[in-house]
């Protein structure tokens, strides 16, 4: 597939602190997106509508609607990256959970190095439209890659994954991280190995967040007990596929 020459790239920051906001401003416009700034979630929502950008920083933390209730009604309409931004390390946890739709998380305070590498990361992932977005014509079915392993499988191209015959809610990057494992059901992965295929990062400090993912992921693959019977632990090294047939 031909890159398209040099489309433009926009980027909203929805953030209160003035500092932050500029911050973020400055290193998105550095990486060529032409950048909007507003410091609330109802501002957000409606220059989401007006300046339809491409990628959104959304603070947690915010006045008047938080970031998370923000995030829930811009994903109703509209399917920008989101990174949201909070200022606690443990309401990853949190986030995670809630499903809010958002695509990758920062804790405060992180470095212009890390947001950068963010950002890089999620554009070089695939994209396709929510379904919110209905409006528009359903695009042509392209080659469809399918991965399957013993009762999981994943239609990569469709954005889709199935346990058995029961389909899963997935987030982006839980579905990211599934299809990555399921590509080389072999291999074991490292923690790092991961951060660098899914997140773009190899920081060793964020390998937390590939634990909550997987731990997140195993729940919505088995229930509650999320044992741990499809993705492995390889104790001392990383994670690795099982396949399981009942
Ligand atoms: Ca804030």
């Amino acid at each position: 597939m031909s890159q398209e020459p040099q489309e433009e790239r926009r980027a909203l920051v929805v953030e209160d602190d003035d500092d932050v906001r500029a911050l973020i401003e400055f290193t998105l416009s550095t990486q060529g997106f032409v950048v909007q700034a507003v410091d609330s979630g109802l501002a957000g929502i409606e220059a989401v509508r007006t300046f339809d950008p491409d990628l959104i920083t959304l603070d947690v933390g915010l006045p008047g609607i938080d970031g998370i209730e923000t995030c829930r009604r811009i994903r109703e309409f509209a399917d920008a990256y989101i990174i949201m931004i909070t200022a606690r390390d443990d309401e990853i946890d949190r986030l995670l959970g809630l499903e809010t739709g958002a695509d990758d998380y920062l804790s405060k305070p992180f470095s212009v190095r890390e947001l950068k590498a963010r950002v890089n990361a999620l554009f070089r992932r695939p994209r396709r439209g929510v379904g919110a977005v209905a409006s528009q014509q359903p695009v042509a079915v392209p080659d469809h890659e399918v991965l399957e392993h013993g009762r999981l499988r994943v239609d990569v191209d469709g954005r889709r994954a199935f346990n058995g015959t029961l389909e899963l809610a997935l987030t982006r990057t839980e579905f990211d991280l599934l299809a990555e494992l399921m590509r080389t059901p072999a291999r074991v992965w490292t923690r790092e190995a991961l951060l660098r295929s899914v997140w773009g990062t190899d920081w060793a400090s964020d390998t937390h967040l590939v634990e909550v993912h997987i731990g997140n992921l195993r729940r919505k693959l088995e229930g509650d007990s999320g044992e741990g019977r499809h993705i492995r632990t390889v104790r001392g090294v990383g994670y690795r596929m099982e396949s399981v047939d009942s």
